[in-house]
């Protein structure tokens, strides 16, 4: 299927919700932004945007790209802005060191920083840009599903690729998130268990997030106890710091 039969296809499907409440879920990455632009073709009349600062791990650069780039679009006054802390006064990386490394089934990451904001200031109908093709676990979902926080999570962009994603955009004038160039994600979550090795290598090799992130997943290792997922996470996090002592190594050369 090439990309314009896509774009109307998504089109499409967003339309049905036109005359409905709806919250677009908007992370700065390229994906959302794709999603967003798509609710906007569609023509969604009661919509707002929701963007959760993950607190600690969050970009400021990402929250400043995400406020210029709903500027730009004409839909400012659709944006809220949240972030929480777990149980009131935890930011992320205090949460890394009590509770591991999130995984599949431990994410409190998402369940502590991003679900509550989504819940809080979210109609029932969220539109997302999940994609098949991201991971096995994402092909596990649907173009719509009920979710688990009651909610309906629409994703337009389920069968695109990567490079439909880029088209699409691009073809609408707008500028992708600039940390791309630097950290090749968005930045809503500067540690995230599921990177990529390149971005992984980018990140830690960053004079402020690198020894941030090591300082976090060092004190994690010194004091964990045995429990379920154990070995997992510390497969994660040595590989993180793995990534920090090749930098480190390198600055004395
Ligand atoms: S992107 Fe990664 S770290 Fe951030 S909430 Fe999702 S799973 Fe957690």
């Amino acid at each position: 299927m090439d990309v314009n039969t896509k774009i109307s296809k998504a089109i499409k499907l967003l339309q049905r919700f036109r005359d409905r409440p709806v919250t677009i879920l908007f992370s700065g990455g390229k994906d959302s932004l794709a999603a967003l632009l798509l609710a906007l073709d569609a023509g969604l009349k009661r919509f707002n945007i929701v963007y959760a600062e993950v607190t600690g791990n969050t970009h400021p650069a990402c929250t400043l790209y995400v406020y210029n780039v709903c500027k730009k679009l004409g839909v400012l006054d659709r944006l809220v802005v949240g972030s929480a802390k777990a149980k009131g006064r935890w930011d992320f990386y205090t949460c890394l060191v009590k509770w591991g490394i999130p995984w599949y089934r431990t994410r409190w990451c998402l369940n502590n920083f991003k679900v509550p904001i989504w819940q809080k200031h979210g109609y029932r109908i969220h539109v997302c840009g999940i994609r098949a093709s991201e991971s096995h676990e994402k092909s596990k979902l649907n173009m719509v599903r009920f979710t688990l926080q009651n909610a309906y999570m629409v994703n337009p962009l389920y069968t695109w690729t990567d490079a439909d994603v880029l088209d699409y955009i691009k073809s609408r004038g707008v500028e992708i998130n600039p940390l791309y160039d630097i950290y090749l994600d968005s930045g809503n979550c500067m540690f995230c268990p599921f990177k990529p090795l390149p971005a992984v290598a980018r990140v830690m090799q960053d004079q402020d997030w690198g020894p941030k992130i090591a300082r976090a997943l060092m004190t994690w290792l010194e004091t964990v106890k045995d429990y379920r997922g154990a070995e997992i996470g510390k497969r994660v996090a040595t590989k993180w710091l793995r990534f920090y002592k090749q930098n480190n190594i390198l600055t004395y050369l």
